[in-house]
């Protein structure tokens, strides 16, 4: 039976008043009932555009939202099982608005069919219900592949290759696994449980760990090959190296980049105790840590400062609304001059009002400012949230783009160097967890061709 409803099953939250005191998930899932009517919204049409347009990893969708409306919880986990390894991740954190719910046909005359929050629901059903997935390594091939780095890219590939009869070892330069995923989203949207339980999965696939252990300083890409007798490397090293305002004042105590503070609130749990912050930038980093900002003990004043409008921002329009619903204060159409204080510590954002001109080669429309309309913002930290980067010089031997500094890789994501193939954000710059996924596993069938054929 179809249900016709044009708007989806919401998902039950948190009431924001509430979840700014505390880390737990704001969104705390769909219940069985909901998952089967939300299901049941999929129209079954022909040429399912949210496959094979809307996702990179070409995950089954309308198959196993099937299988939901059949009550059969486990039968679409297993669906999923076959093209991705981290649903109950992407579940939650995929921009799927811009992907497969983007490409949804139901979504032309109302809103799409919740697929992040069905996805979401199998994973967590499977957890619930089948515990951790037994272990099932296939037979060894006798070839060895090093991976370098456990976010999504290295998740993915890792276990596409285990799967293969690959033996396979991770190395991390944290002592945490799941890069971005452990240390750069915050609890409230992706619990460290979830996490977990899909490094867990790895496990039990026969992959090995080697956590604090830097690639490029503690050993060579050469090493690992000459040495330690790996026959392929993948490279995904992520986009870690945080950019820096460069406005005046930007050295002084109470500047801090966005990752920096998101590592300590992830992985210490250390909450600063600022009480007026400017967050300045507009992309999911920003949110992020606009979000943990309110959540801060001491804070009574977060703002975010971008500099061009609202339609302009790259955030999920989703997190904006979760971000203001929790009290952060949107400051559009400006940007920041310089960073003011007294006796080294921060006291303020000395801003300038921008208007818009014509779009500039990213085709959004170019910030021009509005001479004379300075202003301070009195906040005793400015958290950056302006983009990352890769630090790769260190790896050496590998050829590099020359502005970013972004591992060159040819269309099977082979390198310059023989044998070693890299994929992620160390590649496109910052992109999406399912990107680098998908990465991972073109990687991994890459790898297999190089040294099996
Ligand atoms: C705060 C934040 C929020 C985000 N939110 C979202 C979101 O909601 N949805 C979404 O789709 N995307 C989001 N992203 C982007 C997404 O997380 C990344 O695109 C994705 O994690 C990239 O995966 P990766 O495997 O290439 O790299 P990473 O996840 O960065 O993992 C790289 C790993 O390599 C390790 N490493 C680095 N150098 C070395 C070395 N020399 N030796 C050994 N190990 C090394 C790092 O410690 C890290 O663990 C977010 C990013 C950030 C920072």
């Amino acid at each position: 039976m179809l249900n016709m409803s044009n708007n989806k099953t919401k998902m039950p939250e948190q009431d924001p008043q509430i979840r700014v005191h505390n880390f737990d998930e704001s969104a705390t899932g769909y219940t069985e009932q909901m998952a089967i009517r939300e299901a049941m919204r999929c129209l079954k049409c022909r040429k399912h555009p949210c496959m094979t347009a809307g996702c990179p990893v070409h995950n089954h969708i309308p198959e196993f939202i099937e299988k939901i409306t059949e009550g059969d919880f486990e039968g679409a986990y297993q669906v999923l099982s076959l093209t991705t390894g981290l649903p109950a991740v992407c579940g939650r954190v995929c921009p799927q608005y811009l992907q497969c719910e983007g490409n949804c046909v139901r979504a032309k005359k109302g809103q799409a069919v919740a697929i992040g929050a069905l996805e979401r629901f199998v994973a967590d059903y499977h957890r619930q219900h089948a515990g951790s997935d037994a272990a099932s390594a296939p037979e060894k091939n006798g070839k060895k592949v090093a991976v370098i780095g456990s976010g999504p890219a290295g998740i993915a590939c890792a276990g596409d290759l285990a799967a293969g009869g690959f033996e396979v070892t991770i190395f991390e330069k944290e002592e945490i696994l799941g890069g971005v995923l452990a240390y750069g989203i915050p609890s409230f949207r992706l619990p460290k449980e979830i996490l977990a339980s899909e490094i867990e999965g790895l496990k039990n696939k026969g992959v090995k760990f080697e956590t604090g252990k830097e690639v490029g300083k503690d050993i060579s890409l050469e090493e690992l090959k000459s040495k330690e007798g790996f026959d392929a490397v993948f490279v995904c090293n992520g986009a870690g190296k945080a950019m820096a305002l460069g406005v005046p004042g930007s050295d002084l105590e109470g500047v801090v980049s966005a990752l920096d503070v998101l590592a300590d609130v992830n992985v210490s749990g250390k909450l600063p105790e600022y009480k007026q912050i400017a967050i300045v930038g507009g992309g999911n980093v920003a949110m992020d840590a606009c979000r943990a900002a309110v959540r801060f003990p001491n804070a009574e004043k977060v703002y975010v400062v971008y500099r061009r409008s609202q339609a302009e921002m790259p955030a999920d329009p989703a997190e904006v609304s979760e971000a203001v619903a929790e009290g952060v204060e949107f400051m559009y159409l400006t940007a920041p001059l310089e960073v003011v204080g007294e006796a080294g510590k921060v006291t303020g954002l000395k801003c300038i009002k921008n208007s818009l001109s014509d779009p500039d080669e990213s085709g959004r429309r170019r910030p021009v400012a509005i001479p004379g309309s300075e202003f301070v913002l009195p906040v005793d930290c400015v958290i950056e949230a302006i983009g990352s980067g890769s630090d790769n010089a260190a790896l050496g031997g590998i050829t590099l783009s020359d502005k970013k500094g972004l591992i060159v890789v040819n269309e099977d994501l082979s390198t310059s160097m023989d044998g070693v193939f890299a994929g992620g954000d160390t590649v496109t710059g910052p992109k999406t967890v399912i990107a680098a996924m998908g990465a991972g596993k073109k990687a991994a069938a890459s790898i297999a061709s190089y040294l099996i054929g």
